[in-house]
């Protein structure tokens, strides 16, 4: 499994987000690390399709996410940050409407609801509405969310924006537990979530890689 991102660029106007990205990643784990404005969110939306790039492209197994569309869609799981979430919405009923919108088999939902909640640890909530959730909660259900049709790339943003420090553990090492066998990539600009978690940290600042280092390469420098 590979994608392979070439030469990305994206302006909005005269701002130039991406520089001409290139980075190639195969399974494990990847930290996406840069503060606010490195072009985190221009990225992964272009890669989640709902942006178009400038120029360049996305190759997944040697093919054009632009060209492979919805089928590309389809093995990727993306966590957005909490915002996303309806307050009114049971965690279950949360869910079975996610895997609506994915398209994914009636049969099959019933099956992985359970199952994902119980990997989260939300089982016993799954009547709850939304609302009544903690932050870490919330958190958890949304990559119940992105791991529900068993995507090959797991894409997340900010998994532990707002969380105190021990239900940051908590999700990193849910995370661990699920990145087996995936492509999973983690936006953030807090270090300490991807030291403990990424097999390889990218370092990206003002639209562009600065350093591409394994974590203890990381770890040593800091
Ligand atoms: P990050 O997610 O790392 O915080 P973004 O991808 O949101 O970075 O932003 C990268 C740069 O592009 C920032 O300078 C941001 O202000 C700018 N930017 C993002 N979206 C837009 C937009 N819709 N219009 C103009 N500039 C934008
Ligand atoms: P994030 O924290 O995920 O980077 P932001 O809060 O920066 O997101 O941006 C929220 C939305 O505003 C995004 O859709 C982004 O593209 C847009 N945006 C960010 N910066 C600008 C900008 N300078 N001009 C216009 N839109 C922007």
């Amino acid at each position: 499994m590979e994608l392979e991102i070439r030469s990305l660029i994206k302006n909005y106007g005269k701002k130039q987000a991406l520089k001409g990205l290139s980075v190639t990643l195969t399974e494990g784990v990847y930290g996406f690390l840069g503060p606010n404005g490195a072009g985190k969110s221009t990225f992964m939306n272009i890669l989640t399709g709902n942006l178009k790039a400038t120029s360049g492209q996305i190759f997944y197994n040697g093919e054009d996410i632009g060209k492979l569309g919805r089928e590309f869609r389809g093995v990727l799981g993306y966590m957005p940050q909490q915002q996303a979430l309806y307050p009114n919405f049971t965690a279950a009923g949360f869910l079975s409407y996610m895997a609506a919108l994915r398209d994914m088999k009636k049969e099959r939902a019933k099956k992985r609801i359970p199952e994902v909640l119980s990997q989260v640890g939300l089982s016993e909530v799954a009547g709850d509405k939304i609302r009544s959730f903690s932050g870490g909660m919330k958190q958890r259900l949304l990559i119940a969310q992105a791991v529900l049709d068993e995507p090959k790339i797991l894409v997340l943003d900010e998994p532990t924006a707002g969380l105190d420090p021990k239900q940051r553990i908590a999700i990193r090492n849910l995370i661990s537990e699920m990145a087996a066998g995936k492509i999973v990539l983690i936006a953030t600009h807090v270090v300490t979530d991807v030291e403990s978690v990424a097999n390889r940290i990218l370092l990206i600042r003002e639209g562009e890689l600065l350093a591409d280092s394994s974590r203890e390469e990381l770890t040593a420098s800091l």
